[in-house]
C-alpha cells in the first residue's frame, strides 16, 4: 500500500549548530536511516579537511568561482562563516520543492535565516546545542581536524551562534548521542505530517465523501 504522506512536496530540513556540537554526526545518522533523504552538498571556499571528499562533503572551489556563482544567482543562500564562504546551490532547493524530495541542509544560522525567510512553509529548522561550552571545546579538540587557532576562532564564534537559537523551530541538546538522535528523527517524522504538508490528503477525502 502506498503511503499518502509520501505524495507531498519535499521538506527542507535545516540543521545548524555551533561548530563541534555534533550536527554532522547527527545528520549522517539521519541520512543513514532515511535513504530517501538527500544531503544538500554546499559549495565552499575553505580547504578540504582530512577525510573529506569532493562532491560528497562539499564542492571545494576557488574564490573566483564562488564570486561568479554569486553573480549568476546560483545560490539559494550563501554566507561567510569562520572566514570562508559557503553556499547552497539553488538546485538542492528545487529538488525538494519541484521534485518532492526531502533535502537536508547542514548550514549556519545566516543560511537558516535566509531559507526560513524564503521557504517558511516548506522548511523545518533544528538547532543543535552542546551540553556545555567545556564539552564543545573538548569535542572540537578531539575531532582533531583543526589547528589551535582555528579551534579558538570557532569557540569565540559559538557565542554569536548560540544567540541565534530563537530563529529555529526546535532545539536539541546533544549530550547523549542516542537521545539527541531520537529527537532529531522524531522532529523529522513529525515535520512530514504537519497540516500544511498533509492537509491536501484530508481535503481529497472530504471532496470524495461529498461526492459519495
Ligand atoms: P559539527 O558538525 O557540529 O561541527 P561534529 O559532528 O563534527 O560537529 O562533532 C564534533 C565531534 O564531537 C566529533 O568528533 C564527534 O564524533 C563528537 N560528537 C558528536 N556528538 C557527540 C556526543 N553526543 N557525545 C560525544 N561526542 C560527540
Ligand atoms: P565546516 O567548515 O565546519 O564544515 O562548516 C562551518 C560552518 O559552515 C557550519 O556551521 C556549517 O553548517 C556551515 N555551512 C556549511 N555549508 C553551508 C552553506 O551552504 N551555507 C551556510 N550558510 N552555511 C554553511
Amino acid at each position: 500500500m502506498s503511503d499518502p504522506i509520501v505524495q507531498r512536496p519535499g521538506l527542507l530540513v535545516v540543521v545548524s549548530s555551533p561548530s563541534g556540537a555534533g550536527k554532522t554526526t547527527l545528520c549522517h545518522r539521519l541520512m543513514g536511516e532515511f535513504r530517501d533523504l538527500n544531503f544538500s552538498v554546499s559549495y565552499t571556499t575553505r580547504k578540504k579537511r582530512r577525510g573529506e571528499e569532493e562532491a560528497v562533503d562539499y564542492r571545494f572551489v576557488e574564490d573566483a568561482t564562488f564570486d561568479q556563482m554569486v553573480a549568476c544567482q546560483e545560490f539559494a543562500e550563501w554566507a561567510e562563516v569562520h572566514g570562508h564562504r559557503y553556499g547552497t546551490p539553488v538546485a538542492a532547493v528545487r529538488q525538494a520543492l519541484e521534485g518532492g524530495q526531502d533535502v537536508l541542509f547542514d548550514i549556519d544560522y545566516q543560511g537558516g535565516r535566509q531559507i526560513k525567510a524564503k521557504f517558511m512553509n516548506e522548511a523545518v529548522l533544528v538547532f543543535v546545542l552542546p551540553p556545555s561550552l567545556e564539552e564543545l571545546e573538548r569535542r572540537l579538540c578531539q575531532r582533531n581536524t583543526d589547528d589551535a587557532a582555528t579551534i579558538e576562532r570557532r569557540l569565540h564564534k559559538a557565542h554569536d551562534e548560540l544567540k541565534q537559537y530563537g530563529l529555529y523551530d526546535y532545539l536539541i541538546v546533544n549530550d547523549d548521542l542516542n537521545t539527541a538522535y531520537d529527537r532529531l528523527r522524531a522532529i523529522y517524522l513529525a515535520a512530514q505530517c504537519t497540516i500544511e504538508r498533509t492537509g491536501h490528503i484530508a481535503e481529497r477525502l472530504v471532496k470524495e465523501s461529498e461526492r459519495g
